[in-house]
């Protein structure tokens, strides 16, 4: 599974296969920003870690917040078609 990182800095998108490459990938590009600005900072494991739990946690918050809203809606649809049956017999002809 391919993980991924925004940069606070520059918002690109840092990836690597696993954990371990994504904060060598990550300290990299930290390191690059670093020299063009002509300061070294090294995120350490555990920062990027923990930043890789909260950017996951977020999206899986979106994401349970998507499936809500999809079901809010299908939700609606079962409601007025009920409605629709409820008409459909109070219409029907009762002996
Ligand atoms: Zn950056």
């Amino acid at each position: 599974m391919t993980l991924g990182l925004t940069c606070n800095r520059c918002h690109q998108a840092i990836t690597g296969e696993d954990e371990d490459e994504l904060v060598v990938n990550v300290q990299e590009h930290v390191a690059a920003h670093g020299r063009v600005h002509g300061m070294a900072h090294k995120p350490s494991r555990a920062h990027i870690l923990r930043r890789l739990r909260k950017q996951q946690a977020e999206a899986a918050e979106a994401a349970v917040g998507r499936v809500e809203a999809a079901e809010a809606a299908a939700g609606g649809a079962g409601e007025a078609k009920a409605t629709a049956d409820r008409a459909e017999e109070a219409g029907s002809p009762k002996d």
